[in-house]
């Protein structure tokens, strides 16, 4: 994935710094509004839920850790899909979130993805944290919380730290029970070894 090195000032881009849980409509110069879209209803966000479990489950094929994502647009249409495939790959950097940012940033031809929404079924590390930031993704909904390495509220919380210009409005705990019952059982089979502690919030 190619990197612009040039801050998001610099590049006559614009900052969608203010893109955060308040809604503020913040003007990304040449990208139209950078505002967080609407918060869709529970019924949607669970079906969109229901679609990051069903990538989750594919990672199963593979045994890889079974983790699902996909981005949507400010439309609500799907235009990432992404699941674990570290095993898949031999890949450290192949979580489900970095796949489908990956997927999104293509589809539309642009690393920035103001408008887009990232749903997850597991909170994300510190690794993805960095990539939804870069992509300048103003909400993520997840899952399960991750007790032992989450960076969106549980470890730490680099996606509303406020010493980042970008900050993420995060909407919790959606379909959590499902999304953190797959991990248990993938983590129960025999010769698993480290294991998943869903966080009980
Ligand atoms: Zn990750």
């Amino acid at each position: 994935m190619a990197e612009d090195p040039a801050p998001a000032e610099a590049s006559g881009r614009g900052p969608v710094a203010e893109a955060t849980g308040g809604g503020s409509a913040a003007e990304a110069p040449g990208r139209g509004p950078a505002a967080v879209p609407p918060l869709p209803s529970d019924a949607v966000l669970g079906e969109w839920m229901a679609l990051a479990l069903a990538e989750a489950r594919s990672a199963l094929s593979t045994g890889d850790v079974p983790v699902g994502a996909v981005v949507l647009d400010r439309d609500g249409t799907v235009i990432g899909r992404g699941r674990n495939e570290r095993e898949l790959h031999r890949d450290p950097t192949a979580h489900a979130e970095v796949v489908a940012l990956r997927e999104a940033a293509a589809a539309t031809g642009d690393w920035q993805l103001p408008g887009a929404t990232l749903v997850v079924t597991l909170e994300p590390c510190v690794m993805c944290a960095g990539a939804i930031l870069a992509a300048r993704i103003p909400r993520v909904v997840f899952g399960a919380w991750d007790e032992k390495a989450g960076a969106a509220g549980s470890v730490h919380d680099l996606l509303r730290d406020r010493r980042l210009q970008h900050r993420v409005e995060v909407v919790a705990g959606i379909e959590a029970d499902e999304c953190g019952d797959l991990l248990t059982r993938f983590f129960r089979e025999p010769g698993r070894g480290l294991g998943y502690d869903a966080g009980d919030r």
